[in-house]
């Protein structure tokens, strides 16, 4: 049984800013098909430059599917993706979506068998078809077939281009973050994958790429990454301004939506909130006691479920490895002038596609920073990828730098998977070895 928490969660007043812009950003593409517009639906690395340069509409497919699950919506499209005949222990972003092709697949206007008809209109009718699909995804093989298997169900009727994207796996003598043969290796072979596309895009719309224009939202992101990253260092703070669920909040918006003059509004709220916290000593948690690191995807159905949990116990929630490793969170790759080069080591970056060194000097840096006093692992049953190297993760936060840590089960967009009880007991226990830890010291 779950159990109500009081909310002493404080959360930026941006964050509802922000939820009308996502809101926006997904009615215009519901009505790209009126305005004549092509779709592209994609998976992976955001791409969304690319498509905003050459004039396309885009669905990124875990951003549709924690959408749907962040609303608690999800659930008609698993069963038509379960009926189609997807396990239920398959990735839930993907059966989301899996579910969604089928449902957005012509099988008429009225009963469709698989689920009701209001379901259908909800969810398919709202989303447009893909007039072509492109695959950028690294380090997950789930990811990589995700949108081969839309194409399937889609009666391979729909173009295809599958971006070859290596994972980075540091093994090598010379190799570290940002540096070393692989690191340029890498990413002279996506900047021609890149090129490759570009290529396939022109294809498809009949048009030459605008380049000009691609540097010209490189440059609005690269302000944009800035301003969430200084956001984000600010809460260095003790107690904090904001916390990572004001970050999870920021996702959609630096991940893939459109980049313009708004973005770099928007991301501008969001640091002059924070320093306006600051100045007046407001904490993004009441009483704060404890500070946590988060590590693993999140769970899109419990977001504020999570947020008031775990500050009703006074643990603020810092940061993490989604929200901290991921999303342009090195600005200064980006060159407008030569936006391939830095679009394809944006990629190269993502934390799900880094071996283990990189990710262990990764969380140990901002554990160092941010003053975090225990980690919690959200071991997500349907993510393979990202729950891979989180028992070693684990060992490394225990043995180098005696934090304690636990895990929780749960999922991205499954609520099914998640288990209040074990979170809260578990949660306790971390926060109860903290407080032994102290009274040692
Ligand atoms: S299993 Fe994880 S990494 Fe792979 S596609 Fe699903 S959410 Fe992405």
């Amino acid at each position: 049984m779950a159990t109500l928490v009081e909310d002493k969660s404080n959360r930026l007043r941006m964050t509802g800013r922000g939820g009308e812009l996502v809101g926006a950003y997904w009615d215009e593409l519901f009505t790209a098909r009126e305005r004549g517009a092509q779709v592209v639906w994609y998976n992976g690395h955001a791409l969304n430059p690319l498509f905003q340069a050459a004039g396309i509409s885009w669905c990124h497919g875990e951003a549709f599917s924690a959408r749907l699950a962040a609303q608690h919506l999800e659930g008609p499209a698993q069963l038509a993706g379960e009926e189609y005949g997807y396990v239920n222990e398959l990735c839930s972003y993907s059966r989301t979506h899996l579910g969604c092709a089928v449902l957005t697949n012509d099988f008429g206007e009225g009963e469709t068998g698989i689920v009701g008809a209001v379901d259908q209109r909800e969810l398919a009718s709202r989303l447009p078809e893909p007039d072509f699909f492109v695959n950028g995804y690294q380090g997950c093989s789930t990811g990589q077939q995700w949108d081969q298997m839309s194409y399937r169900i889609l009666g391979k009727k729909v173009p295809i281009f599958t971006l070859s994207l290596p994972y980075m796996f540091g093994s090598k003598p010379d190799a570290g973050y940002l540096v070393g043969e692989e690191w340029e290796t890498a990413t002279n072979y996506v900047v021609d994958q890149l090129e490759k596309l570009i290529e396939f895009l022109e294809a498809q719309t009949g048009r030459p790429f605008d380049y000009d224009k691609l540097g010209e939202i490189m440059g609005y992101i690269k302000a944009a990454s800035q301003l969430r990253r200084e956001a984000m260092a600010l809460c260095m703070a003790k107690p904090t301004p904001a916390t990572y669920w004001d970050w999870v909040a920021c996702i959609a918006h630096i991940n893939f939506m459109p980049a313009g003059q708004r973005l770099i509004d928007y991301f501008q709220g969001v640091k002059d909130e924070v320093v306006e916290r600051l100045a007046n000593g407001v904490s993004g948690v009441a009483n704060e006691r404890y500070r946590l690191y988060f590590d693993g995807i999140m769970n899109w159905n419990k977001l504020g479920w999570l947020a008031r949990k775990f500050a009703d116990t006074d643990a603020a929630v810092i940061c993490g490895r989604y929200t901290h490793q991921n999303f342009w969170q090195e600005p200064q790759l980006i060159d407008p002038e030569n936006p391939l080069r830095g679009l394809a080591q944006h990629y190269l970056l993502c934390s799900n596609s880094q071996g283990f060194k990189t990710l262990k000097e990764a969380m140990v840096k901002d554990c160092d920073d941010y003053g975090i006093d225990g980690i919690i692992f959200h071991a997500s049953r349907t993510c393979r990828a990202y729950t891979n190297h989180q028992h070693l993760l684990a060992r490394v936060a225990e043995k180098q730098l005696g934090l304690p840590t636990t895990f929780f089960e749960g999922d991205i967009a499954d609520a099914a998977f998640y288990k209040d009880e074990i979170l809260e007991v578990r949660l306790a226990a971390l926060l109860e070895t903290i407080d032994a830890k102290r009274a040692r010291t």
